[in-house]
């Protein structure tokens, strides 16, 4: 009895051994799965949300450094110094600046310009680069002999937006990558828009993307201008790529910002034209409800953070889930 209770106690044991050597084979493999499953949950989980990130106080930060070394029109030492407060913080975010200078006759003689083209890590910038998207502002301001102008909105706003952008970007290295910014110099004309005065930087940009056959490997880009209006109603050019509209309003609904976009009445010339002329469709986030545009007025205190956040973060959702759908 005993003797059969223990030989049937050990084949039981022996059984139970093997289940259980099963069992730990099963439990092990699920736990590889289910690993990979949390790993990849986690890996999702953690890719940062780059529009929630995007801080409308830091931009502002940005604008006020900006507008702290006055009037800024090309070829003055306050846009040299604008020059180096960008590179020295796109470079704290690891983007790699190229400066395309280049020289160009205007009503006040030759002037020497300088965009600021930003590639992320370490990509060649522009040429070489395997950007496929453009994010632009323009840094200079427009010249008044009459009165001090500082662009805070104009000029100081979209700059500070996309210094911010850089930040965030660079929060999601792999979208990073595929986004070069450009910082254009003279987009105000000198004396009246024409032809031949005013978007300089970004009309020598576009042609040398014609010319260097890269135009194409661009599949769209987004302009910043005029975006810290304290009260925000940014007005889209009614010729706005159709695509990247829907994708700018559906990106603001998707955070509740939607009201706050509309079309604006008449198309705008700015520096998104030569973009589109060169064959990269490009949106021109504008607000042109601004009462202060082209004026003294033009001052910090007319802007606020809360509405260059909510541009900063409706761009970011944009880029992170439509950009390159
Ligand atoms: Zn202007």
């Amino acid at each position: 009895m005993e003797r059969q209770c223990t030989g049937i106690r050990r084949r039981v044991g022996y059984l139970a051994q093997m289940t259980h050597a099963a069992w730990s084979l099963f439990v092990f493999l699920a736990c590889i799965v289910a690993g990979c499953h949390r790993a990849d949950s986690t890996r999702s989980s953690q890719k940062p949300k780059i529009w929630k990130e995007f801080s409308g106080e830091r931009a502002f930060e940005h604008v006020r450094h900006l507008v702290d070394l006055g009037p800024r029109p090309p070829g003055s030492d306050a846009l040299e110094k604008s020059r180096e407060y960008i590179v020295k913080q796109l470079t704290g975010f690891s983007w790699t600046v190229v400066r395309q200078t280049f020289s160009e006759e205007t009503p006040r003689g030759q002037v020497r310009f300088t965009n600021l083209i930003a590639n992320f890590n370490g990509a060649k910038g522009n040429h070489g680069s395997t950007a496929q998207f453009l994010l632009c502002s323009h840094y200079d301001t427009k010249i008044f002999d009459r009165f001090r102008f500082v662009g805070a909105n104009d000029g100081g706003s979209s700059t500070g937006e996309l210094l911010e952008m850089a930040r965030v970007l660079a929060l999601e290295p792999s979208l990073a990558s595929r986004i070069e910014l450009v910082f254009f110099d003279g987009e105000e004309a000198f004396e009246e828009f024409s032809d031949t005065d005013g978007i300089y930087g970004s009309r020598f940009f576009a042609n040398q993307l014609v010319r260097s056959g890269t135009a194409k490997q661009f599949r769209g880009g987004i302009l910043f201008d005029m975006v810290g209006d304290r009260s925000l109603d940014v007005t889209l050019p009614p010729d706005s790529p159709a695509q990247i509209a829907r994708g700018i309003f559906t990106s603001a609904s998707a955070l509740q910002l939607r009201s706050y976009f509309t079309y604006f009445s008449e198309n705008v010339t700015d520096d998104h034209t030569p973009l589109n002329e060169a064959g990269v469709p490009t949106i021109d986030i504008i607000d042109f409800d601004y009462p202060w545009w082209h004026t003294a007025g033009d001052t910090l205190d007319k802007l606020s953070p809360k509405s260059l956040q909510i541009v900063g973060s409706v761009a970011a959702y944009y880029l992170a889930n439509f950009a390159f759908r």
